[in-house]
């Protein structure tokens, strides 16, 4: 395989038809880090293809569960060899820390686990008790057929592999479309697959630009389910061009997630440490490129000033630099468009009254951090309230808003008040209210007195805008197979509903 050929249809690795290329640039530096194949329509279609005869005259989809299994879990020990190289690649092509890129790996490693013991610990299918000794009634799944997978470019290898390893486990085929901005460690991880053995045209890899290869994966006739992770824009379009064919579809799309904190979490040192050092985590690991960044600080009025004072004192602190460089902590934005981008928000704020505590700008470039990379600093804006731009759209940088309640209900009204409901958190020190508030939060994930972990045996996805499925746990494994309702009669007879 060269450097161009990036494209996988069929078993067989190839440049795209047209000879069109992309280069990939590192976002530390703006170098380029690799030149890929740019896939078109022909491209698209020879993978859906190739995914389509390999699910209705392949051998995969009645593959025994065992033997699939078994390739799950040889995938995930090759991801552990590689695990330095591809921690090495996401961190290049993404701008996260290496130290990210080994908890992807490990993340991603847990999720081939998870689907192979999930599907090997099914009994088959569930007996139904049809009221009648002489009928036996069975409940099974099946694959659902061609599942196409559109990705983002902030967790590439780990949102790839959250559709790849159940849709694999279930017996289904697949194209993917990694995020034309961060395409390398799922160019990486279908070489996995290959070495695991997967079936030429079980697998396939389209690299290429959200027009035309994700669209055409969306409307494709041929795909039977299409799953699409990224921002709301594009979700919206892939349901649009989904519909007329009448495919499954399921998205995870945006978040502008609360982090509530009630003066209570804050009452001993101790307490006021970790809220602190969480809401630093949960807003700017990754420069705040994380879906469920906790973006919007919904803090108790009796505590702000202190805690935006210790918030904003640490936040100067984040090491900016090279996501390669030891002793960096958080590396640059993906791209020039996402600084632009950030750079606006911030603007926006400030024009609309916001107050500035830390960051606003681009950090001196240094020996880690060359100047033609798209570093930002972390900014606090304190002073925001629900009608800014800066805290009702997803910003995706690493800006915090700090907007303050005074009891509970108002903080429940805060957080609830988006047109997304991907995540949350709720910080107190009173047991009964923190389930209390997180009952009433209308987000698909809330975390009590932490932020950000998830775990492969449970549901992943959002309320309102934020999307229609999940991902991981049973109902991930769900959404990539049919179920099938067997009736059988073991004494058949007329039915004599006609007389004549
Ligand atoms: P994006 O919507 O720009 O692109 C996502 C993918 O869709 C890319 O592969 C892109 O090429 C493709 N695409 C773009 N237009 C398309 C179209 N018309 N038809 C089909 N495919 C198209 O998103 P992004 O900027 O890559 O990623 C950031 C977004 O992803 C954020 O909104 C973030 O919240 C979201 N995200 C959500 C989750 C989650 O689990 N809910 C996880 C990670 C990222």
């Amino acid at each position: 395989m060269s450097g161009l050929e990036t494209i996988h249809v069929d078993g067989v690795w190839r440049a795209a038809t047209a000879g069109d290329t992309r280069d990939v640039l590192n976002p530390a530096d703006a170098s380029v880090l690799a030149t890929v194949a740019e896939g078109g329509t022909e491209d698209t279609d020879a993978a859906v293809a190739a995914a389509r005869r390999a699910f209705d005259s392949g051998e995969w989809p009645g593959t025994p569960t065992a033997e699939r299994a078994a390739l799950l879990r040889r995938v995930a020990d090759l991801l552990q060899r590689d695990r330095e190289e591809i921690a090495l690649i996401e961190s290049r092509d993404t701008g996260k820390t290496v130290e990210e890129g080994r908890y992807d790996v490990d993340d991603v490693t847990s999720a081939f686990r998870y689907f192979a013991d999930l599907v090997m610990n099914e009994s088959g299918g569930r007996v139904v008790d049809a009221g009648d000794a002489d009928v036996h009634s069975v409940v099974v799944h099946e694959p659902v057929g061609v599942c196409a997978m559109i990705a983002p470019w902030n967790y590439p290898l780990l949102q790839a592999s959250w559709k790849i390893a159940p849709a694999l486990a279930a017996g289904n085929t697949f194209v993917v479309k990694p995020s034309e901005v961060t395409p390398l460690s799922t160019v990486h991880l279908m070489r996995l697959l290959v070495e695991a053995g997967l079936p030429a045209g079980v697998g396939n890899v389209v690299t290429g630009a959200g027009m035309p290869v994700g669209a055409r994966l969306a409307e494709h006739p041929d795909v039977d389910l299409v799953s699409f992770t990224g921002g709301l824009i594009s979700g919206v379009k892939v349901a649009e061009a989904a519909a007329p064919s009448v495919k499954k579809v399921a998205l995870e799309l945006g978040g502008k997630n609360p982090n509530v904190v009630f003066a209570d979490a804050c009452a001993t040192e101790e307490g006021f440490d970790t809220a602190v050092d969480q809401a630093l985590n949960a807003a700017f690991i990754h420069s705040g490129q994380v879906c469920s960044a906790g973006a919007r600080l919904i803090v108790e009025e009796s505590v702000r000033e202190r805690f935006v004072t210790e918030l904003a004192r640490r936040a100067e602190r984040i090491k900016l630099g090279r996501g390669t460089e030891k002793g960096v902590e958080c590396g640059p934005l993906v791209s020039q468009q996402q600084l632009d981008k950030t750079e606006d928000y911030v603007a926006s704020a400030l024009a609309e009254g916001a107050t500035l505590r830390c960051g606003g700008k681009r950090p001196e470039p240094s020996d880690v951090r060359p100047a033609s990379g798209y570093f930002y600093e972390p900014t606090v804006l304190d002073n925001c309230h629900r009608g800014m731009r800066v805290v009702r759209e997803e910003t995706f940088g690493p800006i915090l808003t700090v907007e303050t309640f005074t009891d509970e209900d108002g903080a429940v009204e805060l957080a609830n008040d988006t047109e997304y409901g991907l995540a949350g958190a709720v910080f107190s020190g009173d047991t009964a209210r923190a389930r209390r508030v997180a009952a009433r939060l209308r987000h698909g994930t809330i975390w009590i007195n932490d932020y950000h972990p998830y775990l492969p045996q449970a549901e992943w996805g959002g309320f309102g805008k934020s999307g229609v499925g999940r991902e991981l746990g049973l109902t991930g494994l769900d959404e990539y197979r049919e179920t099938k309702h067997v009736y059988e009669n073991l004494r058949p007879s007329p039915v004599r509903w006609f007389a004549g």
